[in-house]
């Protein structure tokens, strides 16, 4: 058994180790130590070190992924959201809207059955039947247009939650 002296990579203690033997513990400070043995010298190198820069590496891997399923989602969200976007003829575009969806009914309603009133006062069905067109536009801006913005919502919410988690997760992983 050949004996070598290395220093401690924890507590710059003096050991005296056996060559043969690759990994010893510091009886001063219990660290645990790799023996590596170089073509001049033989020193020792600190093991929970490594294995903190591994867990390092593992975390900076999840980051990575963690921050390529975020930009997936605000894609596919952004993909979404554009086909869910209501166009005017001048190409501006809004978000569907269960204020205007009930506003806009209210609207049309209202002038349907104006319209049916005075049809009906002034004795005119022809009034009385145009009438009919801003009510049926009513119930469609109810029906659908309601229902289209809830559903945005619903979808809006969802993306904002996940991407808050996903965020914080990053984050975590940042700190941790
Ligand atoms: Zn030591």
């Amino acid at each position: 058994m050949k004996v070598t002296k290395v220093c401690c990579q924890g507590c710059g203690a003096d050991l005296q180790i056996d060559e043969s033997i690759r990994y010893v513990t510091c009886n001063y400070c219990h660290v645990q130590l790799e023996v590596v043995h170089d073509a001049s010298v033989t020193h020792t190198r600190q093991l929970d070190k490594i294995e903190r820069t591994s867990d390092q590496l593992a975390s900076n891997l999840k980051v990575i992924a963690l921050q390529n399923d975020l930009e997936r989602l605000d894609r596919e969200w952004d993909h979404l959201r554009g086909s869910l976007l209501s166009r005017d003829k001048n190409g501006n575009v809004s978000e569907p809207s269960l204020t205007a969806a009930i506003i806009g009914g209210s609207l049309f309603a209202g002038s349907g059955l104006f319209c049916i009133a005075a049809g009906a006062v002034q004795g005119s069905g022809a009034l009385a039947f145009f009438g009919l067109i801003p009510i049926l536009i009513s119930i469609y801006l109810y029906i659908f247009e309601t229902s289209k913005a809830s559903d945005y919502q619903d979808l809006q919410q969802r993306y904002t939650s996940y991407r808050r988690k996903l965020t914080k997760r990053i984050n975590d992983e940042r700190v941790g």
